[in-house]
This record gives C-alpha cells, structure tokens and sequence, in this order.
C-alpha cells in the first residue's frame, strides 16, 4: 500500500499490528536486492511536499516528504536559490530513503546538511524526531539502517541548505570537478553548473536503472587499517587510497573488483557493469538467488586477490519462509 498522508501511516501500522503482519518498508526499491516473496505488509509512503520553513539569513531551513524523489528535491532547491545538494544529482530513490543510507556521492553526504529526521515507530505509530546526533550517521550507515534496522518508517526531513549567494564554497574536490567546473562559462561556475557536471559524469559512466536495472554501487568502498594499506600499496602502487579522518584508510571497490577481473564479466543474465566495474547489472529476467550468487563470486575474487572483504550495499529483503 502508498499510503499518502501521517494519519494514513499510522492507520497502516495499527491494522498490521492488530493483524500481527510484519511491516516492511521500501521507497521506489533503487537499492534493493529482493529473494523471494516478502511476506506481510509492504509500505511504499508517498507523503509529499517540499517547503522552505525558516530564512536564517545566509542559510534556509527546508522540510521535505519522504515520498519526493531525491533528484527533484536537487533541482527544486536549485530553483530555490540554495545550494548545498547539487553533488548529490541524479542519484535515485526517494528523500525517506535517502537517510536510512546516508547516501553520498563527489564528497558530499546527507549527513552534511541534515538537521533532523522524523520517523514513526513501526511498533507503536508513534512520531519521533531524531536530531543530527541521534541519526549515528556513518558511511552509508545510520541508525535506521544498522542499531534499530525495520523499527521506524521515515516521513520527512529537514536539510540546512545555504543561499546561493551566500560564501559556502562549492564542493569540487573529487575526480576532476574543479577542472571542468573552470571550463565552464563565467556565468555558469555555480551550483547549477556544478549539477550540470555531475548529472553528464554520471550519465556517462552509470546505467540508467530504469534502461538496465541495477541498484547504483554493489559494494561499499572497503574501508581498511592504515596497515593494510601500506601494505597493499607497496604490492600495488597505482592502488586508489583515500586517507580517512579516523586514520583508516578507504580503497575504491569499483578499482578492487576491476583488477580482480570482473569490469564487464556477465554470467547468465547477471554482470558487473563494462564502465563501472561496481555497478552489478540485471541483463533481464535474472533472480534475487542469482544475483546474490554472482555477487559472491565477485567477493571472492577480490578476497583472493587482495585479502580484503567487500560488503554488500543495497539492502537485502529475503523471503522469510
Ligand atoms: P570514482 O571517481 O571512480 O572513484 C572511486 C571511489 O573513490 C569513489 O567511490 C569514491 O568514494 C572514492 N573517491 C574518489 N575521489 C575521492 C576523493 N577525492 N576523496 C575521497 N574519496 C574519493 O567514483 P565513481 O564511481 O565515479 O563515483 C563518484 C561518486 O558517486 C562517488 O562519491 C560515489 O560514492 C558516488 N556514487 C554512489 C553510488 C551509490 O549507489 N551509492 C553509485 C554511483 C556513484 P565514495 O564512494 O566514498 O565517495
């Protein structure tokens, strides 16, 4: 069920409880890996509306649905006259999703500009806010998602977004933003410039889920010891790094997955994409059992080749009989 409104959810959760059906939660499922028939009752909540509350001078405080799609949400904040999300273009799913994995991408994250997250209970109906803090946001991680997973269904959130004229530099450290970006005409080095960047690199190196299904990265960036990356780039020196604030140290799966030999291998109906060896495609009619066999395989071979592990990214919803 779509349920429109927060009277409309929360009627939906009292039924399932009073029915005992498990409660499963999912936006538009472009980063789900799905195994089977879920049983009980799925919710896709379609609350709408994107607002700017609060003028705090340099800065607008906005609250936006859980069902608005993400990359709208980009383009409306642009129209807007703020800045802050443009990095963040193109990427798919719905804004409710968008917290549960702190999505992030060309260096900025949710996170960065997230003030609070409100959520129903799944057991009770109840709303609560999470402040920033109460989120416990990590690399594609937050509360939502790992310490209290399936207990809450998001239905709005709230982002600081700076106004465009504002002194908040744009955010150009990744791949090669800041050459294209000075290539721009004058007039076009600002954020909407910048989205433009993002939406053509992303265009040009990303299947487009809806032409060839696939759920954006398969993995996670492995995240390592300072140890064990001195030591695999002294066995590989052209190996990407990237030294984290924690001391650890981030390798680039997609690079991992590529030396390991599987940028562009299809088996069956399933493959890793032949431009972004991290993006695991569905060439048409392949299972959930057989994606997740594929994938394994992929671990694998990266596990033999480099001794490290890689994690899954989207989330997996299993049949439960
Ligand atoms: P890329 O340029 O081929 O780089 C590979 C990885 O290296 C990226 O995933 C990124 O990690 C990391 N990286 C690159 N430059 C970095 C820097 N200056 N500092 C720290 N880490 C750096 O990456 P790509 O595949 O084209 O992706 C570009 C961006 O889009 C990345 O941020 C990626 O996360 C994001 N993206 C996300 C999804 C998704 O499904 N979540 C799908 C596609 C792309 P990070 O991933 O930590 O940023």
């Amino acid at each position: 069920m779509a349920p429109e409104s927060l009277p409309a959810l929360q009627q939906a959760l009292f039924d399932a409880k009073q029915k005992a059906l498990a409660v499963t939660v999912i936006g538009e499922g472009s980063n789900l890996l799905i195994v089977g028939d879920i049983a009980g009752l799925v919710i896709n909540p379609r609350i709408s509306g994107m607002i700017v509350t609060h003028d705090e001078g340099e800065s607008c405080l906005v609250e936006v649905g859980c069902g608005e799609h993400f990359d709208e949400l980009v383009a409306w904040s642009l129209q807007q006259g703020l800045q802050g999300l443009e990095n963040l273009s193109l990427i798919p799913g719905t804004v409710g999703a968008a917290p549960y994995q702190n999505i992030g991408a060309y260096g900025v994250e949710l996170s960065d500009l997230l003030v609070w997250v409100e959520a129903l209970s799944i057991s009770t109906a109840e709303v609560h806010r999470f402040s920033l803090a109460e989120c416990q946001f990590d690399y594609r991680d937050s509360v939502f998602k790992s310490h209290q997973r399936g207990q809450w269904l998001i239905t709005s959130i709230c982002l600081r977004l700076n106004k465009q004229h504002s002194e908040t530099p744009l955010v150009l450290h990744y791949a090669d933003l800041a050459q294209r970006f000075s290539e721009l005409e004058e007039k076009r080095q600002n954020a909407a410039g910048l989205r433009d960047i993002i939406c053509a690199l992303r265009r040009s190196k990303l299947p487009d889920p809806q032409q060839l299904p696939n759920a954006g990265s398969f993995f996670k960036n492995p995240i390592v010891t300072a140890s064990k990356a001195a030591f695999l780039q002294r066995h590989y020196p052209n190996i990407p790094a990237y030294q984290q604030a924690t001391g650890r140290v981030k390798l680039a799966a997609g690079w991992l997955i590529e030396q390991a030999g599987f940028k562009g291998v299809r088996h069956g109906s399933v493959g890793m994409h032949q431009h972004q060896a991290l993006v695991l495609v569905n060439y048409g009619g392949a299972t959930g059992k057989q994606v997740m066999e594929f994938a394994e395989r992929v671990k694998q071979a990266v596990w033999q080749k480099f001794c490290v592990e890689l994690e899954r990214e989207p989330l997996l919803l299993q049949s439960t009989h």
